[in-house]
């Protein structure tokens, strides 16, 4: 099996057993990248300095007989939405274009004492804000499956090399589905944790009350090893969970008997059959095996991204105000301080980030706060509430991940609601702060379909069980697509 095929829990073997070094495996896979990679746009920067010395430094570990850590010489590549010390990190925008922080986030400095090689940062949608990875400053991503197509978003860039096998896991962040929606649309498994769970220090903050970091790989089995590797609590973060962390990878290998999977009416209802069917079927499979089907009903989720365009805009004005021209990237030089600032803002930020922005600060303005915001909040209740509820009958919850597979680069480009609405099924979730998993489960016209799975809060357990016992059932997680 060549090197990019293999998993990543295969590959900290090889090297720890001293099969192949870990600079042997790091550069198969710059190899790979300079190959292919021209094709699909997945990575903005690759550190082929920093992964080469990485990979080098794990050698030399186990060369003196120490432990090479849990993801030791395992190729990663990170979302630009992640600070890392070094390196340059714009978030898909102009605005951060050349900013080289000084210091690492949490979560990729839990990845590097794991041992991984980080091989680069990775194409996403300026922001985190879309659906199809076109809203970035330096061009789009394209799908594995269907170079005519996107790959989803934001999250793309880690979707596509996941999907190609340019890193053997990546990492994400999901804010209303940019995990899931892309591991969905390129046959890949990600999954969003509870919130709280993974450390948001150092990540570039879209709508701090949402977002959430998380791994893409090949399996849920290679998630569970990246997600031991991240979780955790972290000072730095005031809305980290202070909770041990599980093993996850001992979760995936547990029998799905018993397990109680909550299907809910609504997210079926208006599914094209093309998508609704291969998900039944996926349950259907679990059940064969002894979980069983309870009918389910989440009564607001209509109601889910109309709130999520209120919240998350309203939290992104604030956020991204302080990209200003002072302090970081770009700076438009002008007469005065404030046409410096609006100069810089017209110049560095892209049309959907203004939109957000402006949308943003429209709801939050003295007199709308609580025909708005305020209303939203309450909407974000009433969701959270139908979870709750439905969770005392269920352990999870299996849904559509996305209501259609990958669409064509520029279908969707020009009408920002058709674009929103992609994301009906995975934004609930982000609203009530639970973890979610996409899986792969089947293809329509050549392109993969993603299975959802939905946990209580710090239920991520129960859904490794859940995706483990799966995709030990099926094979669509082993399909790859062709490249050359
Ligand atoms: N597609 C959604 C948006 O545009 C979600 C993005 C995300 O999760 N970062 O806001």
């Amino acid at each position: 099996m060549s090197l990019h095929d293999r998993s990543v829990g295969e590959l900290a073997r090889a090297v720890r057993e001293k099969d192949v070094s870990a600079v042997e495996v790091a550069r198969a896979y710059l190899d790979r990248i300079q190959a292919i990679d021209r094709k699909l746009g997945s990575y903005y920067r690759v550190d082929e300095a920093g992964a080469l010395a990485a990979a080098a430094a794990v050698d030399q570990k186990i060369a003196r007989g120490e432990d090479p850590g849990l993801l030791g010489g395992v190729p990663v590549a990170l979302k630009d939405l992640f600070v890392t010390r070094g390196v340059e990190t714009t978030a898909g925008s102009k605005i951060l274009q050349g900013w080289v922080p000084p210091y690492d986030g949490t979560a990729v400095a839990r990845l590097k004492q794991a041992g991984a090689v980080i091989l680069g940062k990775l194409n996403m949608d300026e922001f985190a804000m879309g659906s199809s990875n076109e809203n970035s400053a330096y061009g789009p991503v394209r799908n594995p499956w269907d170079l005519s197509r996107v790959p989803g978003g934001s999250s793309g860039g880690s979707a596509a090399a996941v999907s190609a096998g340019l890193a053997a896991a990546t990492l994400g962040t999901d804010t209303g589905g940019s995990i899931r929606q892309p591991a969905a649309l390129t046959g890949t498994t990600g999954i969003k944790p509870t919130y709280g769970r993974v450390s948001r220090y150092g990540v570039v903050a879209f709508a701090s009350s949402l977002d959430q970091v998380g791994p893409f790989g090949r399996s849920a089995l290679d998630c569970a090893q990246v997600l031991e590797a991240v979780a955790g609590h972290d000072p730095n973060d005031s809305t980290s969970l202070d909770q041990p962390v599980p093993n996850y990878r001992a979760a995936c290998d547990l029998s799905p008997r018993g397990l109680r999977i909550g299907v809910p009416a609504e997210y079926f209802a208006k599914t094209a059959p093309a998508i609704a069917d291969p998900v039944r079927a996926a349950i259907e499979a679990l059940c064969r095996e002894g979980a069983t089907q309870v009918p389910i009903t989440l009564p607001h989720t209509d109601y889910g991204i109309a709130a999520y365009y209120l919240i998350a805009t309203a939290e992104a004005s604030s956020n991204l105000a302080r990209y200003d021209g002072v302090r970081y990237g770009l700076r438009v030089p002008s007469e005065n301080l404030a046409s410096m600032y609006a100069r810089t803002r017209a110049a560095g930020f892209g049309a959907e980030v203004k939109r957000r922005i402006m949308l943003g600060t429209y709801a939050l303005r003295a007199g709308y706060y609580d025909a708005y915001y305020l209303r939203a909040q309450k909407v974000r209740t009433l969701i959270r509430r139908d979870f709750s509820a439905a969770f005392e009958t269920c352990d999870v919850i299996a849904t559509p991940t996305s209501p259609t597979v990958a669409f064509k680069l520029g279908e969707k480009a020009a009408d920002p609601l058709a674009m929103y609405l992609t994301d009906v099924f995975t934004i609930p979730c982000n609203l009530a702060g639970l973890p979610g998993m996409s899986l792969p489960c089947g293809f329509s016209e050549g392109l993969p379909i993603g299975l959802q799975l939905l946990g209580p809060p710090l239920g991520e357990p129960a859904i490794f069980r859940a995706a483990g016992a799966y995709q030990k059932l099926s094979d669509w997680h082993t399909r790859r697509p062709e490249l050359s």
